[in-house]
């Protein structure tokens, strides 16, 4: 797992169109992409533009209410836009326990097949 840091990560280079992605999504704030390595037949990562200190969702502050909002709230936009009528899975893993690999929040997006529950 890889150790939390403040650091730029790969997401700022895909934000900077530095690197390619499959873009999906995109307004000022929020920016939404396809999964290099999905685990499903959608799967996308929603995330902010600006980290403005959000590793991950347990370094979330007041201030960041509005955007972790936008984050959720493009998840709907994008699930729809997918197809996703029949469900979806919304999911931030956060920290090394929960195999979070890149410490710029983001929201995975995952639908497209039957999932399960608990996730294991
Ligand atoms: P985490 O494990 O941190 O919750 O999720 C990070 C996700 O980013 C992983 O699902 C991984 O496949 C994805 N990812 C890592 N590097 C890249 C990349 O360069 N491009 C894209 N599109 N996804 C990436």
């Amino acid at each position: 797992a890889a150790v939390p840091s403040d650091s730029p990560t790969i997401f700022d280079r895909i934000i900077n169109k530095e690197i390619p992605a499959n873009v999906v999504f995109e307004d000022d704030k929020v920016l939404a992409f396809r999964d290099i390595s999905p685990q499903a037949p959608t799967h996308i990562l929603i995330i902010p533009k600006v980290k403005d200190g959000l590793t991950g969702l347990s370094k979330a502050e007041e201030r960041h209410c509005e955007i972790l909002g936008q984050l959720l709230y493009t998840a709907k936009v994008v699930a729809k836009q997918e197809g996703l009528e029949d469900g979806f899975r919304i999911v931030i893993n956060d920290g090394p326990k929960a195999c979070q690999s890149v410490y710029h929040i983001h929201v995975h997006l995952i639908g497209g097949r039957q999932m399960n529950w608990p996730p294991g």
